[in-house]
């Protein structure tokens, strides 16, 4: 079709993010969400916020990343928010690629690393994963080349749940330049539980390149509110303020943001009852003979290949929507009991 605007026309060949499907009554478990609304104590600090809708936010976020760096024991200097952490993945590659260079991610994980290098102008490199679903940090190293600027390391890997360890971790380092970013996308660190594994918040002192992205959307139950952020070096956390959107981060977002985080034991007891859940799943599908790798995160893959869509159907017309990818496999979020007890009655 001949475009009738100026629009840049390599636009016409990148796909639009596809989010998780949702329908009214249905039970939704394709977008990694919780299912508890925000405490009380962050219902009521939007609401005031939002008494004060008529203002700009504090484009600084000053409160919010000061909070977070007295988390972390860090300065504000480390610390950059964003619209989600999606918005600090696409602002990384804005800041450092432009035409041609080069963002190597594995594949399959998260959807939107493609998509963010291409609008950028700049070239996804996805390696493929290993045989079982984890990341191939070798082949990764061996395709950074002179043109790389951004590496996403996923951990644990949206969708297949699995993680590389912090010896892996540290070995992959090693190998790539020291100017190379390593965005480490930990936007489900607060399900991990396995001893050994990459805590960006510690590493990014000891790795100057190294940024860690870590979100209020998951663990946190603000994904409808848009808060993330990432620690790292101080001159990183510049160059992707320099190309936020002004005042993406909404007032609402960064009182939430700030709310959330003191009331974190609560939030994060929450997380071990998926975690319960996601090792009770997990065997119930193991045992009807289905392959699901390991996860550490709030949902599990089942590498069902061709078979996938049709599963995903099976599922939809029983009211519980999941997340495929046709001909490798489905993503189920874990919930709540009764919830994954529909997901498995509607599966198996
Ligand atoms: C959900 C998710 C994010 C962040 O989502 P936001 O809502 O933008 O914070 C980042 N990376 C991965 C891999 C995710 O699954």
């Amino acid at each position: 079709m001949t475009p009738r605007f100026r629009i840049r026309p390599d636009l016409a060949d990148i796909p639009a993010y596809t989010p998780g499907r949702s329908a009214p009554g249905a039970i939704k478990l394709a977008s990694n969400e919780v299912v508890e609304g925000p405490l009380p104590s962050v219902v009521d600090a939007i609401t005031g916020a939002a008494a004060g809708g008529n203002r700009y936010p504090d484009n600084g976020a000053v409160a919010l990343r000061s909070a977070l760096a007295r988390r972390f024991d860090t300065d504000v200097a480390h610390v950059a928010v964003g619209a989600g952490s999606v918005s600090l993945c696409q602002q990384l590659v804005q800041a450092t690629c432009a035409d041609g260079d080069e963002v190597v991610f594995a594949w399959r994980s998260f959807e939107a690393y493609p998509i963010i290098a291409r609008v950028a102008g700049a070239t996804p490199v996805p390696v493929p994963l290993t045989a079982d679903h984890r990341h191939d940090l070798d082949a990764m190293a061996a395709a950074v080349t002179d043109r790389t600027r951004v590496v996403f390391v996923c951990n644990p890997n949206n969708p297949t749940g699995t993680v590389v360890s912090e010896a892996e971790f540290e070995e992959f380092l090693a190998k790539v330049p020291a100017d190379v970013v390593i965005a480490l996308d930990e936007a489900y660190f607060e399900y991990n539980r396995q001893p050994g594994l990459p805590d960006g918040s510690r590493l990014f002192r000891r790795h100057p390149n190294v940024a860690v992205l870590r979100t209020f959307s998951k663990a946190y139950g603000l994904a409808g509110i848009r808060a993330g952020y990432m620690l790292a070096d101080p001159e990183l956390v510049t160059a992707v303020n320099k190309v936020l959107i002004p005042f993406s981060v909404s007032s609402l977002a960064q009182v939430a943001a700030i709310t959330s985080l003191r009331a974190d034991d609560e939030l994060l007891a929450r997380t071990d009852g998926v975690v319960k859940e996601r090792d009770r799943v997990r065997n119930a599908l193991l045992d009807a003979g289905h392959e699901v790798p390991a996860s550490d995160a709030n949902f599990l893959w089942i590498p069902a290949g061709d078979a996938a869509a049709a599963l995903a159907e099976k599922c939809a017309e029983a009211g519980v929507l999941v997340r495929t990818f046709p001909g490798a496999g489905i993503r189920v979020t874990v919930t709540t009991p009764d919830e994954n007890d529909a997901f498995l009655a509607a599966f198996l």
